[in-house]
């Protein structure tokens, strides 16, 4: 009751002063809110920028530094780009704030390079070469589809001097290990040949035709797994490299063979092929088969001593160059050779089987007749090479040695980087 006395006092003493208490309290809410807007707009208006870059992504202290090193319309043109991981180190390198997205793009595919050397590299090519290069026909996306690839100033001038535009050498460009630079001959060499594949590797890798030949190149194979691996002189199989699943194939092995091993689809399509063979009373022999590194090289040797140099260089491949190393290239012989009834496979029954059949079963005949100067090895019709069936049928079809197929399929190795 007594609480309640004095509350009911209280409310009256308040409602009695209320008008002239509320005016008052009114106008110093009113006045503090004011300063409190008229404080933030006028913090906001110093430091819109500082704050948009924060809401972007950018640190205080980024932000702060960016303020004070770029003046307002800069500030702007940052802000209109994505946030930039490195815009410090941009804003230290260069001035050219319209540049920064193109230099964070560059370093972005060129990460060993030196901030420095970035931003040299982008304000040339962007304010010499690029231009040119869209006004033939260049667009944006591909102009930078060739910086990822790493073409170099020279090579985008190389384009503009020879007036070579887009339309010119798009269809080139699509070819697995072209280079901008060898452009010119590509073209010449079309007009040959009217193969993109074709012009583009050939100039790349003349040897790959023997009669090219250029005996100080090298290249090591760095897929030899592949099914597909050309392996010639030129092209070198790591000395180490010995197929993962060789196996012993099921079939008549020659009684002085001491390489019966294949890799496992090659064995699987030997022995089809001996197997269907039989069936017409051929009698297929295995005469070699996988030989690795060591081997080969004792075989060279050997012939070497045997014949000569000359002889050697002609029959045998050089250690690393051998498709035996692969384990999917077999000599193979008859019966009637391992008896002594006939000399050499070339006068079998046998032999004339397997170049009717042998594609069926995915194998080509590797050293055809009258192909040396693209195989580089004189006719060796004993020696199939295991290529699967929809190619060996290709190749047959076409008249194609194995290294045209290659050419003209864009069939090339991997190579190790020197
Ligand atoms: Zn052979």
């Amino acid at each position: 009751m007594k609480l309640f006395k004095k509350k009911t006092d209280y409310s009256y003493y308040s409602s009695y002063n209320s008008k002239s208490r509320r005016v008052r309290v009114d106008r110093v809410v009113v006045a503090a809110i004011a300063g409190v807007v008229l404080f933030v707009a006028i913090v906001a208006f110093l430091n819109l920028n500082r704050i948009k870059l924060m809401v972007k992504g950018y640190s205080f202290s980024t932000a702060n530094e960016i303020v004070a090193s770029f003046d307002s319309g800069e500030e702007k043109e940052i802000l209109s780009h994505d946030k930039m991981d490195h815009i410090l180190n941009w804003a230290h390198e260069s001035s050219k704030v319209s540049l920064f997205d193109e230099y964070e793009k560059y370093w972005s595919y060129h990460k060993k390079m030196k901030y420095s050397e970035v931003v040299e590299f982008v304000d040339s090519v962007f304010n010499n070469q690029v231009p040119q290069l869209k006004s033939m026909g260049y667009d944006e996306k591909t102009i930078w589809s060739l910086l990822k690839k790493d073409a170099s100033k020279s090579d985008m001038q190389y384009l503009i001097d020879n007036h070579l535009t887009n339309e010119a050498t798009k269809e080139y460009r699509k070819v697995k290990g072209y280079k901008l630079k060898n452009m010119l001959a590509y073209i010449e060499k079309y007009k040959e040949v009217h193969d993109y594949n074709y012009a583009v590797n050939i100039v790349n890798y003349p040897f790959i035709v023997s009669s090219n030949g250029d005996a100080n190149v090298k290249y090591e194979i760095s897929n030899p797994d592949s099914l597909l691996t050309l392996v010639k002189k030129g092209f070198y199989l790591p000395e180490d490299y010995e197929p993962k699943d060789l196996v012993v194939p099921n079939v008549s092995v020659a009684p002085d063979c001491e390489n019966n091993k294949l890799r496992k689809a090659a064995a699987k399509a030997f022995e089809e092929m001996a197997k269907a063979a039989e069936k017409e009373d051929l009698h297929l022999v295995l005469n070699s088969g996988y030989r690795s590194y060591a081997d080969q090289t004792k075989t060279y040797k050997e012939f070497e001593t045997k014949y000569g140099g000359q002889y050697a260089a002609e029959y045998v491949a050089i250690p690393g160059g051998s498709e035996h190393q692969t384990g999917l290239g077999i000599d193979v012989t008859a019966q009637s050779v391992v008896e002594g009834k006939k000399l050499v496979f070339g006068d079998t029954e046998e032999y004339d089987w397997v170049i009717k059949h042998c594609s069926d079963y995915g194998f080509i005949i590797r050293f055809e007749e009258g192909t040396d100067n693209i195989t580089g090895i004189a006719h060796e019709p004993w020696h199939v090479r295991y290529v699967g069936k929809a190619v060996a049928k290709e190749i047959i079809k076409n008249k194609w040695t194995f290294e045209e197929y290659c050419l003209y399929k864009n069939v090339i190795p991997s190579f190790k980087k020197d």
